[in-house]
């Protein structure tokens, strides 16, 4: 029996300005159920605007986008989407709330009014603090934990209504080097294991290489969007990004499979 591929994601024509400058220009394309999209491009390439457009927070100068087919700017269905927004540095200081509580305000998008929290809610926030690796520190306050211990505690909460499209822009940047390799692996189980749709905004092309299975390199406009072994084949992308970046992106270091630079 064939699985129906549903698409998830579509952006079509997208325009976005600040001002006179543009960030995004022509952006089409679309995503569908259980991809692994890595975003990748330049510092003030439009990533962040991407996928703020695409999940309704800005309004395009032209063209549209959608979520679950359904337009972005009228999308409400908040419990299948969960999003890790770029960190904007660690929470200090005496925030009154501990990563449990973080956590489970995530559930809050799902609930009809009146929005309250009951005791059933436990589990779901205790599988979300496993699934972040952070159940050993549910009871301490946000401000008094590492940055890379607080993006996890943000994840959890990304990730607690188990959402059918999951967007992390550059989670990885207040990861330390230990618990990178963890939360990248638990990212990457998500497509196979829950049929869940990622979208990784990330500088880190290793990792985008390991994880991904689709690539989207934007430089305003889209650059490239395809399978990253149509990436890892194509001599018009070495063309653009050189060979460094195509063999540190195809060639698998862990293993998984020969490195597909030709030598030529
Ligand atoms: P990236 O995430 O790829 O680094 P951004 O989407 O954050 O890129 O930014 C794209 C361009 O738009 C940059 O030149 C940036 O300076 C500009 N920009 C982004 N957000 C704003 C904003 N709120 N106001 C004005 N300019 C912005
Ligand atoms: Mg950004």
């Amino acid at each position: 029996m064939r699985k129906t591929v549903t698409t998830v994601v579509r952006a079509e024509n997208l325009a976005v300005s600040y001002g006179a400058e543009r960030a995004l220009d022509s952006v089409s394309f679309s995503i569908r159920a259980g991809e692994f999209t890595a975003v990748m491009g330049p510092n003030g390439s439009g990533k962040t605007t991407l996928v703020r457009t695409l999940l309704g927070l800005e309004a395009p100068d032209s063209g549209s986008s959608s979520l679950f087919g359904e337009p972005s700017a009228e999308f409400s269905d908040w419990a299948r989407v969960g999003y890790l927004p770029q960190g904007k540095g660690a929470v200090y200081g005496n925030f009154p709330l501990t990563v449990r509580e973080i956590v489970a305000m995530g559930l809050l998008p799902a609930r009809k009014f009146p929005r309250f929290l009951s005791a059933g809610d436990g589990g779901a926030v205790r599988t979300a603090l496993e699934t972040a690796g952070i159940a050993g520190i549910a009871d301490r306050l946000i401000g008094e934990i590492s940055g890379g211990q607080q993006q996890r505690a943000f994840l959890a909460r990304a990730l607690i209504n188990n959402p059918e499209l999951l967007v992390l822009d550059e989670p990885g940047a207040a990861l330390d080097p230990l618990t990178r390799d963890n939360f990248y692996g638990t990212i990457a189980r998500l497509p196979a294991e829950k049929g869940t749709t990622v979208i990784l905004v990330t500088h880190d092309t290793a990792e985008a290489g390991r994880y991904a299975s689709h690539m989207l390199f934007l430089d305003s406009r889209v650059v490239f969007h395809g399978t990253r072994e149509d990436f890892c084949a194509s001599s018009e992308v070495e063309g653009y990004f050189g060979p460094f970046a195509q063999h540190v992106m195809c060639h698998r270091h862990d293993g998984g499979g020969p490195c597909p630079l030709r030598s030529s």
